[in-house]
């Protein structure tokens, strides 16, 4: 079997002035700064805080990511960020995708994948999330829909060193409720099945992420599922000995 490096996201959403980004971020690289870890952790803060947190990073195994990039370099496109701004002020990773993307800014999978070939063109890894509604999974849809944007959202030129998927059933983000680890082993396993057909025998190093109210309490037996390989965190990535509890499970 491939050894797959678990990556630890974190997804802080609209969430965090200067000072509680700064501090949140102190304590993760204290921590980091414990030892060698089997793990690769990232923070995804609000726009306004990546250059900071960046900044705060470098000398740290920290990484840094956005939470979203415009499909463009630059020009007319007012409130939006690109891929290679965010590179600029220290950006790794940039999340495409997330599903309050797709559903408050009506993005189709077509836009999820210009982005995340505008993130690989700028030299960033797209973390291209994609997950069924609660409507979806209850008549029996949940595998065809995950597949069907997994293939319409990776762009050409997509390999397991420039894309993660994060895979987060909607009804799951921010309710408390997780999938079942049968209903996840399935779902990863569908998706790697299915990234084959895109790149070969290279999706065995794919990173598959899974992501919906992960916490502290439901991380070991997530993380210790075959084809998950980490986890895209939100509200438990707000603090510092969550987020370091469910990386300490990987
Ligand atoms: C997310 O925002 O990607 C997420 C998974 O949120 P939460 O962990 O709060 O469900």
């Amino acid at each position: 079997m491939t050894a797959r490096r678990p990556l630890i996201a974190g997804n802080w959403k609209m969430n965090g002035l200067r000072a509680d980004g700064l501090k949140l971020v102190e304590g993760l690289i204290a921590h980091l700064r414990e030892g060698d870890q089997p793990f690769d952790m990232l923070v995804c803060p609000p726009m306004t805080l990546v250059a900071d947190v960046a900044a705060a990073s470098t000398a740290s195994t920290l990484l840094v990511g956005g939470q979203d990039c415009h499909q463009n370099e630059k020009g007319a496109h007012t409130g939006d960020t690109s891929a290679w701004m965010l590179k600029d002020v220290g950006a790794t990773h940039v999340i495409v995708g997330h599903s309050e993307r797709r559903a408050d800014h009506a993005e189709s999978s077509e836009v999820v994948k210009a982005k995340a070939g505008a993130a690989h063109a700028a030299g960033l890894t797209a973390i291209i999330c994609i997950g069924e509604t609660e409507d979806e999974r209850d008549r029996g849809e949940a595998l065809a829909v995950v597949s069907g944007q997994l293939l319409d959202s990776l762009p050409d030129g997509a390999t397991p060193d420039n894309t993660v998927i994060a895979y987060e059933p909607v009804w799951a983000i921010g309710t408390g409720k997780t999938a079942t680890p049968d209903d996840v082993a399935e779902m990863h396993g569908e998706i790697r099945k299915k990234a084959h057909e895109k790149l070969g025998s290279e999706a065995n190093r794919l990173r598959i992420l899974y992501g919906g109210s992960v916490k502290p309490a439901n991380a070991e037996e997530l993380l210790a599922l075959t084809d998950v390989d980490g986890a895209l965190v939100g509200g438990a990535s707000l603090k510092v000995e969550d987020f370091w509890a469910i990386a300490k499970a990987a």
